[in-house]
């Protein structure tokens, strides 16, 4: 069963890797001026960004293909990147986590499918400190679904969840409006949807991950002050850092 889960859920990971990366190639890569790229990010068959070559049945199976050609295009030998290979095990890693830890199965999915979301939004902030409107819709309706599972459809234990993310929308829209380059309104939409799901007390480890990771990254990994952090990626670690100790808890 666990196994299962697992097997599952780098299904599932390999979907929305593959969809991430398909949004940064379309919407902010090469493939930018494709005229149909909406339907060309869910239609077009699985294709190297390098060399554009269509990818073989075989090595679409996750970790499968990475592992039978050691991590390359079979075609152009270009590395496919271990950021690839993680999106596809985390997903598999975590639906087998939280079944262990006893989630009914639709929480389990919800929550899957909801980091499935996450990662795109953590791959589109970290690459260009962008969060796409049409993809946070879907964390927030993941993250509702999740918590009103969670709170048992029993709106005493659903309010509080409802007055964290109002809480945290407010915070983040004040520092929004106040410091416009560090939070974006993008940020605003994706922390209170986090905390709909996370309630208290583990939205505030969320921020406290978010906070400690964007100052990590602007002062060891930019190391420049005035250089903006991807907040909303480091949101997105927060969450799953408060996720995991959650189902400990
Ligand atoms: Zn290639």
């Amino acid at each position: 069963m666990i196994l299962f889960a697992f097997f599952l859920g780098t299904l599932i990971g390999s979907f929305y890797t593959a969809t991430a990366s398909r949004i940064l190639y379309f919407f902010y890569g090469e493939g930018r001026k494709t005229p149909d790229r909406w339907k060309q990010i869910f239609f077009r068959p699985s294709f190297c960004f390098h060399c554009k070559e269509k990818i073989p049945p075989l090595d679409l199976i996750p970790l499968m293909g990475y592992l039978r050609n050691r991590g390359r295009c079979r075609h152009c030998h270009y590395p496919i990147g271990i950021v690839t290979l993680l999106g596809e095990l985390w997903p598999g890693f975590l639906l087998a986590y939280l079944i262990y830890f006893n989630y009914s199965v639709a929480q389990a999915f919800f929550l899957v499918l909801l980091s499935g979301h996450l990662l795109i939004a953590f791959a589109t902030d970290w690459k260009h400190y962008s969060l796409d409107h049409e993809n946070t819709i879907f964390v927030g309706l993941f993250a509702l679904a999740a918590g009103l599972e969670k709170s048992a459809l029993s709106f005493s234990a659903f309010w509080p969840l409802l007055a964290t993310s109002a809480g945290v929308g407010v915070i983040l829209w004040v520092l929004n409006l106040f410091f416009p380059d560090g939070f974006g309104f993008g940020d605003v939409l994706l922390g209170s949807s986090l905390a709909l799901y996370a309630g208290l007390p583990w939205t505030i480890v969320i921020f406290e991950v978010a906070a400690a990771g964007s100052i990590i990254h602007i002062y060891w990994i930019l190391k420049d002050r005035k250089a903006p952090a991807p907040f909303g990626s480091y949101l997105v670690l927060g969450f799953f850092v408060a996720l995991l100790a959650e189902a400990i808890y």
